[in-house]
């Protein structure tokens, strides 16, 4: 295409000529990036309808790049409608804001992702809608405490920073038995230790909608925010998708091409992240300093049996994120535990995870639960996530730390 000459350089730079290429077949889509759309004329502004994806009217509503991992996300994770929204943490509040209204319960995991009890506690609570927490590791708790008014059931396997794993199988099929929908966090799966949408294998158990914080294992870089809300029902995508319009929720195509590049490699890095945590968590089985392993993949952690049932039912290795806590000998003081998180040297001090820097943070549980949990042992909890380090370094590292730190 030929530009027409105008008489100022600048309608000639705005309307330059562009074709995009063809024949450029190569391995990264391109990053299309607009807030405005044209169109050809008035009658196909009036007739173009984003709700069903069929076309693009506006950059809020997507493009082709945020289409394109959208639909790739659905691959990962088996759902059939996915939308991205900027960070984690959002993708819970915009499935919560879509399903939950005033006069309505919500029931959320003791155990849950720190800031979606916070969500429920602020937010939530004064949009009038009352939120309980149910013990995860109990069905029947949960099976208790549902009222006449709970329209959606929060799950997460594990808990978050506890690590317990729950039957999420038998909490499903409760929720289910009573028509409520369920909310599963699926950031520590991520699609690839376990199929959210059918649970058992055979079709016939699925949780309703999955929030995934794509700033985990589907970005790597430690570098990018950004979330996704999936569902295999058609009428709750058009919900969701009503809600992110209402809100103006809506990501950049740059981050969205960062998690793109990144995601061909997800299958790859979480086997090895796992396989190190693996051999972290087994190291410190042996350590006297340490009273209590928690990674549902080791034998003896809470919810270990559980964990075995979803993600490893052929009896194999199975699949777990590169997470995992330790609880530290109740003797030890705080600050004995936080001069040994300071004395490691390849563990940085930082929060999130799946990124190329292992990490630790030491957490205070009871701070975080309404009661200490009758499965978690008294000490001091700490939690590491392992990045694409030697195994060996890292625990050198440790080692190094303990002698150091956690002497009796
Ligand atoms: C990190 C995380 C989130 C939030 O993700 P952000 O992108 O940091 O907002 C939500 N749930 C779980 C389980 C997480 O680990």
């Amino acid at each position: 295409m030929t530009s027409k000459k105008n008489s100022h350089i600048s309608t000639d730079l705005i309307h330059h000529g562009y074709t995009p290429p063809a024949e450029f077949d190569s391995p990264q889509p391109g990053t299309f990036k607009a807030s405005t759309v044209f169109f050809p004329n008035v009658a196909a502004m009036r007739q173009r309808e984003w709700k069903d994806k069929s076309a693009y009217t506006y950059g809020t509503h997507g493009t082709p790049t945020s289409f394109t991992l959208e639909e790739r996300l659905c691959t990962l994770e088996g759902g059939k409608h996915c939308v991205l929204t900027p960070s984690g943490l959002s993708a819970l509040a915009v499935a919560s804001f879509a399903v939950l209204k005033t006069g309505d319960h919500v029931l959320l995991p003791d155990n849950s992702y720190g800031p979606n009890k916070t969500l429920a506690e602020g937010e939530l609570t004064s949009f009038g809608i009352s939120h309980t927490y149910y013990d995860a590791m109990d069905p029947q708790d949960l099976a208790s405490k549902i009222q006449s008014n709970t329209q959606l059931v929060w799950l997460e396997a594990p808990g978050s920073v506890s690590m317990e794993f729950p039957d999420l199988i038998e909490l499903v099929k409760i929720c289910q038995s009573r028509q409520i929908l369920t909310a599963l966090d699926n950031t520590w799966g991520a699609g690839l230790a376990f199929k959210p949408f059918d649970l058992l294998g055979n079709g016939s158990l699925s949780v309703g909608l999955t929030a995934h914080a794509l700033t985990k294992y589907p970005s790597g870089g430690g570098d990018v925010l950004m979330g996704s809300v999936m569902t295999c029902d058609d009428a709750l995508a058009l919900k969701l998708k009503m809600t992110m319009m209402r809100l103006g929720i809506c990501v950049g195509p740059n981050d969205v091409e960062s998690i793109l590049r990144s995601l061909p490699t997800i299958a790859l890095r979480y086997a090895s992240q796992d396989r190190c945590a693996r051999q972290l968590a087994s190291w410190w089985k042996d350590q006297k300093a340490c009273v209590q392993v928690l990674h549902p993949a080791i034998e003896g952690s809470p919810g270990h049996s559980h964990w075995q049932a979803l993600c490893a039912p052929n009896g194999d290795q199975g699949h777990a994120a590169g997470l995992f806590s330790v609880m530290l000998h109740p003797s030890f003081t705080q600050t004995q535990v936080d001069a040994f998180c300071d004395s490691l040297k390849l563990f940085k001090l930082g929060y999130s995870w799946g990124g190329p820097f292992s990490l630790v943070v030491p957490y205070k549980i009871e701070n975080m639960r309404s009661h200490w949990p009758s499965h978690l042992h008294q000490g001091h909890l700490v939690r590491f996530s392992t990045g694409f380090e030697d195994p060996q370094d890292l625990i050198l590292d440790l080692s190094q730390g303990a002698k150091q730190c956690l002497n009796f």
